[in-house]
Parts: C-alpha cells; sequence; structure tokens
C-alpha cells in the first residue's frame, strides 16, 4: 500500500505542545462545568496508584498505554471495581482505531501521555450493579466511547456527548483529558450508566463488524442521517461531497470518509463523492466503487447539497465551505485546531448552514446497528487490518506510524 509513515513527537514537543494555545481551550472547556467531579476522578486515580505501590492488589489486568515518543506497551494495573449500583463491568472484545488515535497514540494531541488507549469497543458484559436492568452478565453490547447518564435533561432530550451529569467531553481512552475513565484496549471496562450507555449488539452482527459503531461509524451518519431525506425529496440527485484530507500528510486516519460515503449511500444518495489526498484512501474509496477526486479538482466543479468535512483541518473547512451550494449543509467532524477562517460572505450570499460537533453517539448507535442489521450497511468493508488483542502494541504502532485506515482487534 503506498501508505505515508508518520513520525512520534518526543517527549519535549509533547508536553511543550501541552502549553500551546490550544492546551488553555482544552482546559478551559473541560472544566467550565462539574469541576469537582473531574478532580475528584483525578485525585481518586492517583490514590488508587499511590495505594496500589503499597499494598498490590490482587485483581490486576493488563491495559495498553501510550507514552511520549509513540511507545506502546502493556501495563499492568488494578482492575476496575463495579462502580456502583447502576454501572457495569465489561470486557472488550472488539476494538477499534479511531481517527484520532494516531494523533492521541504518537503525542500529537493536546490529551496529556501517558494515557490507557482506546474508545470504540463492542464488550461482553461481565457483571452489573443492582439498579441496572437493560443487560445481563454475558450479553454483548456496544459501548458508546461517550460517558453518559441516560437520565439528565440533555440526555433525555438525545444530546448524550453534552451529559450533564459527568464533566464535559468525558470518554473513554483519553486519559486525564477525557475524564480519565480507562481505555477499551484492556480486559476490563468500568461502565457508570449500564443502562443509559450500553447498547445491545443485534444478533448476527459480528462484534468486529460494529467496533467502530462506539463512535466513528455514528460520526459518519450524522454527517448526513439529518439533512440527507429532506435533500433528496428536493432533488433525488442532490450530491454528497465528502472532503478528507487536504494534504498528503495527516495523522488522522481516513476511516470517518469512508463510512460517510458508505452511510450517504445506503440513505439512497446515488452521487457521492471523496475528496482526499492521500493514496491509500483514494485507492480504498474506488474499491468500494466511490466517486474520487483530488482537492484541486473541486475548482472546476459545481457545489454539492451536502458536503462532510473531515479534513481535520482549517484548509478542509474552508474548501468544504466554498464547495457547498446555495441552500446547502456543511457539516464538520471538527478540528483541533484553535480557529479557522470561513468565507463568511460567500456563505451569507448562498445561505449555507455550518454544524461543527460531535456525534451524540449512545442516540445514534441504535439507528446504526439497524442499517446494519438490515444489510443496507457493511462497516466490515472500511477494515483494514483484523489482528488479535494480544498484538495490540505492534499492531496499533503499525497503524499509527504507516498511515493505516482501520484497525480492529479481537479476542
Ligand atoms: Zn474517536
Ligand atoms: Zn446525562
Amino acid at each position: 500500500m503506498a501508505g505515508q509513515r508518520n513520525r512520534p513527537w518526543g517527549a519535549l514537543r509533547h508536553y511543550g505542545g501541552l502549553l500551546a494555545p490550544r492546551g488553555a481551550t482544552v482546559m478551559r472547556m473541560a472544566t467550565e462545568r462539574n469541576a469537582g467531579q473531574r478532580l475528584r476522578r483525578l485525585a481518586h486515580a492517583a490514590s488508587e496508584r499511590a495505594g496500589e505501590r503499597r499494598s498490590p492488589s490482587p485483581q490486576r489486568m493488563r491495559t495498553l498505554t501510550a507514552s511520549p515518543g509513540g511507545r506502546l506497551h502493556w501495563a499492568g494495573v488494578p482492575a476496575p471495581a463495579l462502580p456502583g449500583p447502576a454501572g457495569a463491568i465489561v470486557r472488550p472484545i472488539a476494538v477499534a482505531t479511531c481517527d484520532m488515535d494516531p494523533l492521541v497514540g504518537l503525542g500529537a494531541s493536546p490529551f496529556p501521555l501517558p494515557l490507557h488507549l482506546g474508545h470504540e469497543c463492542v464488550a461482553e458484559v461481565i457483571e452489573t450493579g443492582e439498579r441496572v436492568t437493560s443487560v445481563v452478565a454475558g450479553q454483548r453490547v456496544v459501548v458508546p466511547f461517550q460517558i453518559n447518564c441516560g437520565r439528565c435533561p440533555a440526555c433525555l432530550a438525545g444530546r448524550t456527548a453534552n451529559c450533564t451529569a459527568v464533566p464535559p467531553v468525558s470518554m473513554y481512552g483519553f486519559g486525564i483529558g477525557g475524564g480519565h475513565w480507562g481505555g477499551a484496549y484492556s480486559e476490563r471496562l468500568a461502565v457508570p450508566y449500564a443502562d443509559g450507555m450500553l447498547v445491545p449488539l443485534p444478533p448476527g452482527i459480528e462484534p468486529a463488524t460494529a467496533a467502530s459503531v462506539a463512535d466513528n461509524v455514528c460520526d459518519a451518519y450524522r454527517h448526513v442521517a439529518g439533512y440527507l431525506p429532506r435533500l433528496l425529496e428536493a432533488d433525488a440527485e442532490a450530491e454528497v461531497l465528502i472532503v478528507g484530507s487536504v494534504t498528503r500528510h495527516t495523522l488522522f486516519s481516513g476511516s470517518n470518509s469512508l463510512y460517510t460515503a458508505l452511510i450517504a449511500r445506503a440513505l439512497g444518495a446515488r452521487r457521492v463523492t471523496i475528496v482526499d489526498r492521500r493514496p491509500a484512501v483514494l485507492a480504498h474509496a474506488q474499491r468500494l466503487e466511490l466517486e474520487v477526486l483530488q482537492p484541486a479538482d473541486l475548482r472546476r466543479r459545481s457545489p454539492a447539497a451536502l458536503v462532510a468535512d473531515i479534513s481535520a483541518h482549517p484548509a478542509g473547512l474552508r474548501l468544504a465551505l466554498a464547495s457547498t451550494a446555495p441552500d446547502g449543509v456543511c457539516t464538520s467532524a471538527g478540528t483541533l485546531h484553535r480557529s479557522a477562517r470561513i468565507p463568511a460572505l460567500a456563505m451569507y450570499a448562498r445561505n449555507v448552514t455550518l454544524h461543527v460537533g460531535r456525534a451524540h453517539a449512545r442516540t445514534l448507535i441504535p439507528d446504526v446497528l439497524d442499517l446494519i442489521a438490515a444489510g443496507r450497511l457493511h462497516p466490515e468493508v472500511v477494515t483494514t487490518v483484523l489482528d488479535s488483542l494480544d498484538n495490540a502494541p505492534e499492531a496499533l504502532r503499525e497503524h499509527y506510524l504507516g498511515g493505516g485506515i482501520k484497525t480492529i482487534l479481537t479476542v
């Protein structure tokens, strides 16, 4: 495969990067609500570590740890205890890479290392608290990457990414930056709100097929599902344009673009085009019989009714907005850049709607599983590497350094 080779950030560059202005933005967002709870979680994690040194717990497990310099290794840590009567303990059995993982694992993100990686998984329920009614031990479930309670006003309105019972951006696999909830490349994961979070895996769907539904497939789904039916009703030939990487080199993986294209097709779009500069992503898209273009080709084309910006880059967002048709919609997966310029005048004149944000994963997971169960969506065709969880350090290192698209590891 004509893949890129990425380089890890060393400790100096990683910790220096945390002090950059975007680090302050992350800190401000992370502490704007429930800051006391976030601090208590950190203090608990620190005391657990100190206690572990004094008297090693008999309940141990391995968890994959990323350290600066691109170091990935198994660490022995105490297995999590049942997190209260509403919680569950699960065992991840299929874990997918997220498109953001190379950035995190190689130290180039604003999430401080070391951390326990992994936030997309299908798991087996091991133990449930006494108040849990929706799942039982032995059941296979999709575990949303975001932590949400299922009962607060935000959760009840379907805005589970902004659950008010937990600190902002609470999620697995991002270390203290995500609130210290553990990583999915582990033998056990604690789920604080089992009824509010876990979604049973429908019979007939393989765990590896649904592993990325926990995050990336839902993110792809929300780029199109909320807008496409209305656009197709007005114009059956309405085009869906997906802007992936606008640079030849990026630390983000390319799976989200491919999932978005497949979901657009599953929902009835006849014209679906992927724009990307990475040869491996374009080749994979062509194997899936998708139309592909280089960013420069867009200058000669008419704008599209629905544009998904999955570039994670300010230039990609600009290109996506410039390619959005009058009264069209541009949805953006966002960027870790602190700010981005947008073509405000052209957007005004064309009456363009822009949505930048994160998926409400728990709310969307059942809809995505329905599409898969009905045989209309096959996320597994995006997977480039299937390997054993035992090989996680080597398989993920190759994925991060080699610019892989989707690596899924199973027990
Ligand atoms: Zn993710
Ligand atoms: Zn909630």
